[in-house]
């Protein structure tokens, strides 16, 4: 188990310039993610969650998930970094 003192800096921002997709999945949906064009980005430490090793991840996500995405929720509980990808969702959370 890796102490909170002992995980890595967290990675860089993401870059604002790449279009991401979301990448929520619904429970018993792996691999068939929502694929809408993000306006979320959410680095969280997987190490409670699904990624063996634990590391940090930025999921991406869209209004829609952000908001009410199974995944999404998860990430926001578990999350240490929320960027708006886009202006217009500055004021959004
Ligand atoms: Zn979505």
């Amino acid at each position: 188990m890796i102490t909170t003192a002992d995980r890595p800096p967290l990675p860089p921002a993401p870059d604002l310039t790449v279009r991401q997709k979301c990448r929520n999945a619904q429970p018993g949906s792996y691999g068939h993610e929502c694929g809408r064009p993000a306006h979320f980005a959410i680095t969280y430490w997987t190490d409670a969650w699904c990624s063996y090793p634990a590391r940090w991840y930025t999921g991406f996500y869209c209004v829609a998930c952000y908001q009410n995405g199974y995944e999404a929720q998860r990430a926001r509980e578990l999350g240490v970094r929320t960027v708006a990808l886009t202006p217009a969702m500055d004021g959004v959370r």
